[in-house]
């Protein structure tokens, strides 16, 4: 009769009865969230003794050791949580538990109401504080027994349905803390078996800095590393923490331990991976940052702290600048997070430079791994353009095959006079090689960059300049070739005109334009890009993703200086036999298509060819 006079039936307000009542009817994805809740939970109140251990002596079990235990009774569906953290008081179940701040509660609902599906994401219970609510999902009734921290504190029992009222009672409990059990409903009852909660915890809670056992095993081996100071963390740690949460076989390539403190809180542990997976691209799967607020595990794969273009990296964050349970939408709109993401930014790029600086090996590794999905920051990161550009290395005239050059480099290779700083894109560095654009530059033996990497071609164009000399392609019409050492001219200035006109009248519009060349040596003619047209091998590029992209008409250069032109330009001035002008005219067109890779007639290409040889190899 005495026990049954302590215990207190309290209603609850009106709106958390309307709040229970959605938990409970909804339905959800993702319903193994009320674990992640009362583990962080359990977690909070750990922390909140492990302070006041620090300030206040008058503790009940001070020498306990912190620790979460879940108990399953598979039998009888039954599922406990306890942890000898901080406890509640009476007062305390009544306002923390048994209310919700109202503000909670009817962003909650309003959230619902919006939503207006019947199949809600369970994730979402969390970010209004509304977190320890969500075992009502699995269950239908929830008992609470607590103590709290103080040596002369009395245990309290709490008991809801969750409907309308919950009830107090006075009970006895020797050791400090707070135990959580319920009957699981039906269709939940796997959460009472041992692999399920073990799989569960390791995806959610792994680095909660206490440990969890389930049946006095311990199930959440690794600890928080990155709470560690950076130099107590030893190479070994950092590589078994690598592998674990990455999946990798290897070790990374590199690391960056950080705590950093301001006006942003965060500890991370960043890895830069010896191996690029499959898809760099496409495997959005890929886990890349994880989130952690006060060690509790939020997001796998948190996009808002990384650019796209270093989202190679694996590794972990954990901020006390965010409220624990955020939410996706609220991670994307958070100035926090646009912090975090900046200061990572920067230290990343960091490590690269320093690399680059100090252990070139490395760097390459890196670079040949990582360069393709890299390279596509200059033309996404503008604010980190300029160190961007600086860890860019491309192929040129200057490397052998598979070595590289910086942009530095090649500016300090530059002679005094050279204005520009040249390029030239193509399928691979042998077929760029025998370009025939490429025979000026070799022969003034100015450096040109060999770009046979798709992620160049498409980039390169957004690097206008680089200190302040402008980055050109070599098969564009507009090069400056104002340096050029005239060749002793084979034919006068008539006959050049001459020929040129009669190559424009054979050609017509198939061409932009015909002009003499400046930058051919050994090649008769050759294609390039009029001023307004892309680079060549970004059209074709272009075209092959859009059929119906008409690349820009080609202008025609001829070197009057060749032996075939010069041939030619004395068959016109005779003026006989003018198909075989016409059909010269058009093979050379035909032949620096093919080398472009845009023959689109072999056949007639290959009958006027045998039609040359025919006359070439007549015995007169
Ligand atoms: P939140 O954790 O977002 O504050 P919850 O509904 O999950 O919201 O919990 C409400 C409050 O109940 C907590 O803030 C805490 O004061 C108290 N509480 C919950 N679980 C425990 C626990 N295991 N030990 C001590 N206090 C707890």
């Amino acid at each position: 009769m005495e026990d049954l006079k302590k215990t207190q039936e309290f209603e609850f307000k009106a709106e958390m009865k309307q709040l229970l009542h959605l938990i409970v009817h909804s339905l959800y994805t993702h319903p193994e969230v009320f674990l992640r809740e009362l583990i962080s939970n359990s977690s909070d109140a750990l922390n909140k003794l492990r302070f006041k251990k620090l300030t206040e002596s008058n503790i009940l079990d001070a020498d306990e050791k912190l620790k979460i235990t879940i108990s399953l009774d598979k039998e009888n569906s039954i599922f406990s949580i306890e942890d000898n953290g901080i406890g509640m008081s009476k007062d305390e179940l009544i306002n923390q538990i048994g209310t919700v701040a109202s503000s909670g509660t009817l962003a909650f609902l309003k959230k619902v109401n919006e939503a207006k599906q019947n199949n809600l994401d369970a994730n979402f219970i969390g970010q209004f504080g509304v977190g320890f609510y969500s075992v009502f999902m699995v269950t239908d009734e929830v008992t609470i027994e607590t103590r709290n921290y103080e040596l002369d504190s009395t245990a309290y029992c709490w008991k809801s349905s969750g409907q309308n009222s919950y009830t107090i009672e006075e009970i006895e409990k020797s050791n400090r803390g707070t135990k959580i059990s319920f009957k699981l409903k039906d269709e939940f009852k796997d959460f009472a078996e041992e692999w399920k909660v073990k799989s569960i915890i390791n995806k959610y809670s792994n680095f909660v800095d206490f440990p969890i056992y389930i049946a006095d095993q311990e199930v959440n081996k690794v600890n928080a590393l990155w709470q560690k100071k950076k130099d107590d963390i030893s190479e070994d740690e950092l590589n078994e923490f690598y592998k674990y949460i990455s999946n990798d076989y290897d070790n990374p390539l590199g690391h960056l331990v950080l705590n950093i403190e301001g006006n942003i809180n965060f500890k991370s542990i960043i890895f830069i991976p010896k191996n690029a997976p499959q898809s760099l691209f496409t495997d959005t799967r890929e886990k890349t940052l994880q989130l952690y607020t006060n060690r509790v595990f939020i997001q796998d794969d948190a996009k808002e702290l990384l650019p796209e273009y270093l989202r190679f990296v694996k590794g972990v964050i954990d901020t006390e600048d965010l409220p624990l349970n955020v939410s996706r939408e609220l991670t994307q709109s958070s100035p926090a997070m646009t912090k975090i993401k900046n200061i990572i930014t920067g230290k990343i790029l960091g490590l690269l430079e320093e690399w680059a600086d100090k252990d070139n090996d490395k760097y390459i590794e890196f670079f040949k791994n990582f360069s393709t999905l890299f390279k596509t920051g200059l033309n996404s990161d503008f604010a980190n353009q300029s160190r961007i550009v600086e860890l860019m290395r491309y192929e040129s005239t200057n490397t052998n095959p598979g070595e590289f050059t910086s942009l530095a480099g090649y500016l300090s290779r530059m002679k005094a006079d050279q204005k520009e700083i040249y390029y030239l894109s193509g399928q691979t560095r042998e077929l760029v090689e025998k370009n025939p654009n490429l025979e000026y530059f070799k022969k003034e033996d100015i450096e040109v960059l060999l770009l046979t990497d798709p992620a160049d071609i498409f980039t390169i164009p957004y690097l206008r300049d680089y200190k302040e000399k402008p980055i050109k392609s070599i098969d564009k019409a507009d090069i400056d070739f104002t340096n050029k050492k005239s060749d002793s001219a084979h034919i006068n200035e008539e006959l050049k005109n001459t020929v040129i006109n009669k190559f424009k009248e054979v050609l017509g519009d198939k061409v932009e334009d015909v002009v003499e060349s400046s930058r051919l040596v050994d090649s008769p003619v050759t294609l390039v890009v009029g001023k307004s047209g892309l680079d060549a091998q970004m059209e074709k590029m272009l075209q092959m993703m859009d059929k119906n992209f008409s690349g820009s008409k080609r202008i025609l250069e001829v070197n009057t200086n060749h032996k075939l032109i010069e041939n030619i330009a004395k068959l016109i001035e005779k003026n006989n036999d003018s198909d075989l002008i016409n059909s010269s005219i058009n093979q050379l067109y035909e032949g620096a298509l093919l080398i472009e890779g845009y023959m689109k007639d072999p056949i007639s290409f290959i009958s006027r060819m045998n039609e040359f040889m025919t006359k070439a190899t007549e015995i007169n």
